[in-house]
């Protein structure tokens, strides 16, 4: 089944990015939001950052304008209902999730495949609330979505090869790449990567490291791009505990417990980048080490 027309549901942080990305591949998108605000910033942010790619000869400005002109905002789900791919990207809370792929049950095609941008919720959990579990499945896209490489798929119990198919060819339409999982906690990059932030807020708790020594050591010493404390903070550290709590609970295995440390700074509200704190203060000309 070709697609044609995508539907995202939520347009913050990645469903903007999301939806910036299959405009400019060609698809046809509604981006919906419950927020006319988020709208506005989405599209405002989606214009902003094609014409950063436009500045820097990515892309040319007809297809800033094309693709632009590729996106239609709603606040209604209804109109969502007439894509042939739904990718879910809205705030990451189970029952919000449930109550969208309810709402929108009524006003799907027969063949329109669901999907989620969930990190850490079920997705076979989510498939067995609609009446489609064999076209439903995980699209996880990475943080900035214009910029980062993979898309992780993720099949749910019952999802059929056509509906894994059909994504994998969308991915590749991107210009993607795609790597397949298995629907576990947290799939397989956070499953790797947050234990190495984790184990990175031990050795600052233990006292092995400071802040600087374990970036740099990690940057230098493993050939990272980012330090791990430097990168929690840029995910965030509210994001980060969440996920352990999803590897922790889901795997029911002590390996995964958060550190009481990152614990403590969500609880401080110091939540990295987006608070302009967390294990580096971000409100002087230059990033401080907070400890
Ligand atoms: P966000 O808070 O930036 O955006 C969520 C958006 O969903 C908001 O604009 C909100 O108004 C909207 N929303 C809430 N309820 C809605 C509803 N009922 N219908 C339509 N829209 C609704 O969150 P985000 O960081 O973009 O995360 C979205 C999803 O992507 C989550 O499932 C998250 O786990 C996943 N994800 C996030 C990242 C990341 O780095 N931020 C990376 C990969 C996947």
């Amino acid at each position: 089944m070709e697609i044609q027309k995508v539907g995202v549901i939520g347009a913050g942080q990645m469903g903007n990015g999301i939806a910036h990305v299959m405009a400019l591949a060609g698809y046809e998108v509604v981006l919906n939001d419950v927020s006319q605000q988020a709208l506005d910033a989405a599209l405002s942010l989606i214009h902003k950052n094609m014409e950063r790619q436009a500045s820097k000869g990515k892309i040319s400005e007809a297809d800033v304008k094309a693709a632009l002109a590729r996106i239609v905002p709603s606040l209604k789900l209804a109109d969502v209902g007439a894509t042939d791919l739904v990718i879910e990207a809205a705030t990451e809370r189970e029952t919000v999730k449930q109550a969208i792929f309810e709402d929108l049950q009524p006003h799907l095609q027969p063949h329109t495949i669901l999907t989620s941008n969930t990190s850490s919720i079920s997705i076979t959990r989510l498939a067995s609330r609609t009446d489609r579990p064999e076209r439903f499945m995980g699209f996880h896209f990475m943080n900035p979505v214009p910029v980062m490489q993979l898309v992780e798929l993720i099949r749910g119990i019952a999802t059929d090869e056509p509906t894994f198919k059909a994504c994998q060819d969308v991915v590749a339409r991107l210009g993607k790449t795609s790597a397949s999982a298995e629907d576990f906690p947290a799939f397989i990059v956070n499953r790797i990567l947050m234990p190495m932030i984790n184990e990175a807020v031990y050795t600052l708790y233990e006292g092995v490291g400071s802040v600087k020594s374990i970036d740099e050591s990690m940057k230098l010493g493993a050939n990272h791009p980012m330090g791990p404390l430097e990168l929690a903070d840029f995910i965030g550290l509210d994001t980060c505990l969440a996920i352990m709590n999803v590897l922790h609970d889901g795997l029911a295995d002590t390996k995964y417990r958060p550190c009481p440390l990152l614990t403590k700074y969500v609880e401080a509200g110091w939540l990295g980048r987006k608070t302009q704190r967390g294990f580096y203060d971000y409100r002087g000309e230059t990033p401080v080490p907070t400890r």
